[in-house]
């Protein structure tokens, strides 16, 4: 008969919210166990991002200046904690006679942007000349003005993977392959896992992303009201340009262009779908097929020169704005007196605080569990990637 494992933590999901609860808990001193159905970390919505580390420049218009202040901070560490998987990179805005955004409004967004990077001279902004601007090879008709400033990129898997290497080496146990089909709660928790083990522990963290319902289902746990919202990037042959763009599609949402793998990487769209298994349709390869021909006539492509095509599927609180109108905060949903909390929606830039936070909440529960009093402080600030 097999014994029966107990944790001071049980965390479901290995992508960068799992890895970055199982990283914080384990600095802290903590008995972790990460479950992860699939085969590896890092296989879902944290493959699938727009692989920046950033601030969300568009998330001022909708006021979200703590989200967009936190991310920049947050920018700052990942930039000093894993230069190999972080760097930053130049951003080009063209504003255009028919663009929704005028030069001014542009500029009052990007100085409220360097304003909550604390002025930090990396993200001073750059009007540019009319002859830096004919240097670029995007569309030059009817362009007013082209804006530069800096953010940051990385390879989502890779930093989800860093990650939790990072917890593993901290001590913390990872089982792939693996979830639970039964989980009870009365003081402590226990979880029947798909081989018939059996585990306990005295909290829980459900990090499992689009499927964080389901999870809470199994448990018979407080749900949140939700909709998944899908993204969809293509990679195109064309060789990556100068830097990365953030242009306007015809809807007047957002679409970034950007260098992936000496390719180049646009995306995203935003499709409220009835699953959370993303699934890319043609009408959003055609929608990114046309922003990209739209702004680079040059160098136009067609469906033959798709590389490669990923989806991800977003958690939006379910209200009834349009996609990218809605909040982006991280949502935190509790239970079982304290001991079990769900993580719906956030950023990978904000892993690390969102992980913090989490840990903050299962303080009460947790924070007996470490003999050295002064270990359940210890924070991931300055803990490098490797
Ligand atoms: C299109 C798109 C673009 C984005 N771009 C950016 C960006 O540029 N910058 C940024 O900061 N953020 C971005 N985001 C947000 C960011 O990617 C997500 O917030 C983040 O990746 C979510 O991570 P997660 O760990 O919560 O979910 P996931 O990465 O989906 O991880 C959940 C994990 O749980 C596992 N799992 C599910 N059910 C179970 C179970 N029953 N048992 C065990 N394991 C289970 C899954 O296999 C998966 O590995 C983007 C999101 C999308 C969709």
């Amino acid at each position: 008969m097999t014994q029966l494992k107990k944790f001071d933590l049980v965390v479901i999901g290995a992508g960068i919210h799992g890895a970055g609860v199982a990283q914080a808990a384990a600095a802290k001193g903590l008995s972790v166990l990460v479950l992860e159905r699939r085969e590896a970390a890092g296989m879902e919505t944290s493959r699938a991002s727009s692989k920046l580390i950033h601030g969300g420049l568009r998330y001022l218009e909708t006021g979200q200046f703590r989200l967009v202040y936190e991310c920049l901070r947050e920018q700052r560490y990942l930039l000093r904690n894993a230069p190999h998987l972080v760097r930053r990179s130049d951003f080009y805005i063209p504003v255009y006679r028919q663009s929704s955004r005028s030069p001014w409004w542009v500029h009052l967004g990007l100085c409220c942007y360097h304003m909550l990077a604390g002025w930090a001279k990396e993200h001073a902004i750059e009007r540019l000349s009319l002859e830096q601007r004919a240097s670029l090879d995007i569309r030059q008709q009817d362009l007013l003005a082209v804006f530069r400033y800096t953010d940051a990129q990385t390879d989502d898997q890779a930093l989800t993977r860093a990650v939790l290497e990072s917890a593993r080496s901290l001590g913390a146990e990872v089982r792939f392959n693996t979830w639970c089909d039964q989980m009870e709660y009365a003081g402590e928790f226990r979880l029947r896992l798909n081989d018939g083990s059996e585990v306990t522990s005295r909290a829980l963290v459900n990090a499992a992303g689009p499927w964080a319902n389901e999870v809470a289902k199994i448990g018979g746990f407080q749900q949140q009201d939700v909709d998944w919202v899908q993204g969809v990037h293509i990679v195109l042959k064309q060789p990556s340009g100068a830097g990365c763009f953030y242009v306007e599609a015809a809807d007047g949402r957002a679409v970034f262009v950007l260098p992936w793998r000496g390719m180049t990487m646009v995306g995203t769209t935003e499709l409220i779908v009835d699953s959370p298994k993303a699934q890319a349709t043609q009408a959003e390869i055609d929608y990114l097929l046309n922003v990209y021909n739209h702004y680079f006539p040059q160098s136009k492509q067609t469906a033959a020169d798709v590389t490669e095509v990923f989806a991800g599927v977003r958690v939006l609180p379910k209200d009834n704005r349009i996609a990218n109108k809605r909040s982006r905060e991280t949502l935190f949903v509790s239970d079982a007196g304290g001991a079990y909390v769900a993580i719906y929606g956030g950023k990978l830039t904000s892993y690390r605080a969102t992980a913090e936070k989490v840990m903050e909440q299962l303080s009460p529960v947790l924070r007996d569990a470490v003999s050295d009093k002064t270990a359940f402080a210890r924070s991931t600030i300055n803990l490098p990637l490797r």
